[in-house]
């Protein structure tokens, strides 16, 4: 007996998939799956997140519908997966917001954008909300620079410490491999699986979006997408840096370490986001987990306007415009740094967790 409907659909499948093994080509799943004789629970999690959702076992399958074996893996996961997120959230009290996701982080991103907007307008008169600031520290003169840090610190250490506490309670579910902490050459190998997105790629064939061919442009998409939120990231470590240890104030020079990496990041955080949007606009329905379109949009959503607003900052950063475009950049950055540990981004965490714990197991089996 499992937890959930979707559990006891992916212990079915897992249980025809493993008399079949047709499909063990295709992805780490099958090989993971054929390791066991039964699912518990965290197993079932594992596999559902160790799944990239290529669609390719559904397209090879000659048990899907209308066969009565009735045999959905990438659907079935997909589900299977989004509960898990809810399952394992910290705290709690918060594993409701999977399920109305896209309408919870639309009002904490408008919420936030509005906080920002009023806040500044309260603060400041209109000669400086909508004044012409530059040269360095021109931003702080609508924050203060203390205040700014303080507060994104307080909302990126919270996501954090709920993001590590989610992946806990993963990681002990699905059962922590025996010398697992010392194992430094599974931990590569899953950043390599990881950072190439190896398993979504239909078993080298290319992953299906709508009908039978494999030409889904995904796997660009989604390395634009985290490539792009990496160089932001990095952006922001090294404007920090700068002015800490340098004691130079934002904004920079368009040439400028800070300003190179984030305009570059930010054309990743542009164009990833919106293929995978049109992307997932086009699946075929019977690909995907159709209830949560909602989150998987709201997520993407939320990245596609960080680098918007940012870009839009960059652009007219020396103009009267730049006191409301720095309020609703800060107001989207923190509603997404917020709503992280409750939204998609959580799967990025989960299927590296699983990827670490499937490179595990391919040592103690002898595959490398
Ligand atoms: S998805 Fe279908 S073809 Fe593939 S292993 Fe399972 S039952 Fe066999
Ligand atoms: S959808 Fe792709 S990644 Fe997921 S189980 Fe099927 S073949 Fe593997």
């Amino acid at each position: 007996m499992h937890g959930t409907r979707i559990l006891e659909e992916a212990d079915r499948l897992m249980t025809v998939c493993n008399s079949c093994r047709y499909c063990e080509g295709l992805c780490a799943v099958f090989p993971a799956m054929e390791m066991r004789r039964a699912f518990s629970d965290g197993d079932l999690n594992y596999l559902a997140n160790l799944c990239h959702a290529c669609g390719a076992c559904y397209v090879d399958c000659q048990f899907s519908p209308p066969h009565e074996f009735n045999v959905n893996v990438p659907k079935t996961l997909a589900i299977a997966r989004a509960e898990s997120y809810a399952a394992y959230v910290w705290p709690r009290a918060f594993a409701g917001v999977f399920a109305r996701n896209g309408l919870v982080i639309s009002l904490i991103a408008a919420l936030s954008v509005a906080a920002f907007i009023f806040g500044f307008a309260a603060v400041h008169d209109r000669q400086v909300l909508f004044g012409i600031h530059t040269g360095p520290g021109a931003f702080y003169r609508l924050m203060p620079h203390n205040a700014m840090a303080a507060l994104f610190a307080a909302a990126f250490v919270y996501a954090i410490v709920a993001l590590v506490m989610g992946v806990l309670a993963f990681w002990r579910d699905i059962g922590e491999p025996v010398g697992m902490k010392t194992d430094a050459k599974s931990l590569l190998q899953a950043f390599r699986d990881a950072g190439e997105l190896r398993y979504l790629d239909g078993g080298g064939v290319g992953c299906f979006n709508e009908g039978e061919r494999p030409e889904d442009r995904r796997k660009l998409y989604h390395h634009l997408t985290f490539y792009g939120f990496m160089l932001c990231f990095a952006a922001t470590c090294v404007g920090t840096l700068y002015h800490y240890l340098l004691a130079r104030e934002a904004p920079y020079a368009w040439w400028d370490l800070p300003v190179v990496l984030g305009t570059l990041g930010g054309i990743g955080l542009l164009t990833g986001p919106a293929g995978l949007l049109a992307a997932k606009w086009r699946r075929d329905p019977v690909l995907v987990d159709t209830q949560r379109y909602g989150m998987d949009a709201a997520f993407t959503m939320m990245l596609f306007l960080t680098s918007l607003t940012g870009m839009a900052l960059l652009l007219w950063r020396e103009t009267a415009a730049m006191g409301p475009l720095l309020a609703l950049h800060l107001g989207v950055v923190f509603a997404l740094f917020i709503t992280m540990p409750y939204g998609k981004f959580v799967h990025g965490i989960y299927r590296f967790a699983a990827l670490v714990r499937y490179a595990r197991e391919q040592q103690m089996m002898g595959h490398s």
